[in-house]
């Protein structure tokens, strides 16, 4: 099958006529699909159409925008399993998870849709007589967004569908391993009536296209998530060059076990956290810090657990664990193996690629546990991004939250304790964006803020309604109806 660009209501190919193929992890022989393989001058043919789009677009009242939005929605609901069938072909997390992702994408839908007719700004009281204050939300204009492959329905809908709610248009860089979903997506977009050239899809490497996008001087605003090391660079090329852009970046997280936790819930919670999705979460459990008096009562649990999770396509419903998304990532997360092997970690499960019956062809890997890690210790400190997970010991609540907080990331946390004044200590002292309380690392809800503090992210959030501030500029706006000259701070009003 051969898929194509969409730009300005066309679906199109590459310029250059050149093709990517889009393997399935699970199966290296199966060809997914074909894709073009882009270059700069696809770049500005998109955002030429989008800038054309965003002129008309923005003056679409927001609730007839939104209503565009709430139809994607329905077909997306229509559409979830064929979805998510292709999803777990494309990049290998189990269906029941590419079902989760797509179920992201509607309850998104559904909540930027209400935005529509939300969407609020402030009036205030004016210091001068006859006069009327008030601030108003204003679109952008072009955004160029660029998503990765672990989440390709759930996090270019957190940012597309508050990006068209607010009024922008846009030009989508989704990640080379998950072009099928970013098409799938798209096609729902159309189906929902949205005008030519609001929404653009450009195929291609990051250099080749994405690069090209953040550069281009007609793109006003770039979203992007994905690893540190590439935001770095978008972020300084932005910071030159004045372009806002928002970064959802790595993660670390740690999940602490205190000594009155619900040990069965916590092993269940650190089971999903770590492994779920493969562990190729931005907020996967990448640690678990257990306070000493329960540490090997929980692992011994853990371990039992871990020894019998099932690898496999992710299509069978009797799997809990895909495949890696592709060959690079195999490699990164093995070197890292021998890294905790050779710092003086202790591996007690997994380490290997696994490669058993059907798996041979897949990019599969055994669910790794190193004890005995120390805090300074590379694997306890970079995220890996694969079903490696590393377990620290702890005296106490202080020095568990310390260990979690000795991270350059901040994204997720997690602590189990059945002590309240622990677990409210615990959310006010942990340094992360989002703290769970008996619950692990991963599973956000829409409606709510996502993101991190430190090298996480610079600052800003996507769900909930703090997404508005990244899609919006404020205006002020004065309306002076007394008919005269009135000089702010300067005709003060005397009370009679
Ligand atoms: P990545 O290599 O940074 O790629 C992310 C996206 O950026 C892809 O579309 C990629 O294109 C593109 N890209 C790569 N180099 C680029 C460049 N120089 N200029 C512009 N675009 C470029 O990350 P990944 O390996 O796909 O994803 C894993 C990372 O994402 C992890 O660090 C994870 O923690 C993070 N993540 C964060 C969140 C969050 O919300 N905080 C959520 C999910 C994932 P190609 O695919 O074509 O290379
Ligand atoms: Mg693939």
């Amino acid at each position: 099958m051969e898929y194509k660009n969409f730009i300005h209501g066309e679906w199109v190919g590459a310029k250059s006529k050149e093709k990517f193929e889009n393997r399935n992890p699970a199966n290296w022989d199966e060809v997914v699909g074909l894709f073009p393989r882009s270059g700069s001058e696809d770049v500005d043919e998109a955002v030429a159409s989008a800038e054309a789009a965003f002129k008309k677009w923005r003056l679409v009242p927001a609730p007839k925008r939104a209503e565009i939005i709430f139809r994607a929605g329905e077909i997306l609901r229509k559409n979830k399993e064929e979805i998510a069938r292709d999803m777990t072909r494309e990049m290998g997390k189990v269906l029941q998870e590419t079902r989760g992702d797509t179920q992201e994408g509607i309850d998104t839908a559904y909540y930027a849709a209400g935005e529509g007719r939300r969407m609020f700004g402030d009036t205030a009281p004016a210091e001068l007589p006859n006069k009327f204050a008030m601030s108003v939300r204003q679109p952008i204009g072009v955004c160029g967004i660029i998503s990765p492959w672990n989440f390709p329905m759930a996090i270019p809908t957190w940012k597309i569908f508050p990006a068209l709610v607010c009024g922008n248009s846009v030009v989508f860089k989704p990640a080379s391993d998950t072009p099928l979903t970013a098409v799938k997506f798209v096609e729902v977009l159309a189906e929902a009536g949205l005008p030519a050239g609001v929404i653009n899809l450009v195929h291609g490497t990051g250099s080749g296209v994405g690069t090209p996008l953040i550069e281009h001087p007609k793109v006003k605003l770039i979203s992007f998530t994905g690893s540190s090391a590439v935001g770095r660079q978008i972020a300084s090329f932005c910071g030159k060059t004045l372009k806002r852009v928002s970064l959802e970046l790595g993660g670390k997280n740690a999940q602490i076990v205190m000594d009155d936790a619900n040990l069965e819930l916590a092993v269940e919670g650190a089971l999903w956290g770590a492994f779920g999705t493969t562990g190729q979460r931005c907020t996967a459990t990448s640690r678990i810090i257990l306070h000493e008096k329960i540490k090997d009562r929980f692992l011994s649990m853990f371990l039992e657990r871990v020894g019998k999770l099932k690898l496999g396509n992710g299509l069978d419903s009797s799997v809990d664990v895909g495949p890696l998304v592709n060959k690079a990532q195999r490699e990164q997360i093995h070197s890292y193996v021998e890294i905790g092997k050779k710092d003086g970690a202790k591996l007690v499960a997994g380490g290997r690629a696994y490669e058993e019956g059907d798996c041979k062809k897949g990019w599969f890997y055994e669910p790794t546990v190193f004890d005995e890690v120390l805090p300074k210790m590379r694997i306890a400190q970079e995220e890996i991004f694969g079903p490696v997970v590393s377990v620290l010991k702890a005296g106490n609540l202080s020095q568990a939250i310390e260990l979690l907080n000795d991270s350059s990331y901040g994204l997720s946390s997690s602590i189990y304790t059945n002590n309240v004044n622990s677990a409210f200590a615990a959310i006010r002292d942990i340094e992360a964006g989002i703290t769970y309380v008996n619950g692990p690392t991963i599973g956000a809800e829409v409606h709510l803020p996502f993101g991190g503090v430190k090298d996480t992210g610079n600052g800003h959030r996507e769900s909930g309604p703090a997404v508005l501030d990244v899609f919006t500029e404020w205006k002020s706006v004065y309306v002076d109806f007394s008919g005269r000259l009135q000089k702010a701070q300067i005709d003060n009003v005397a009370i009679e």
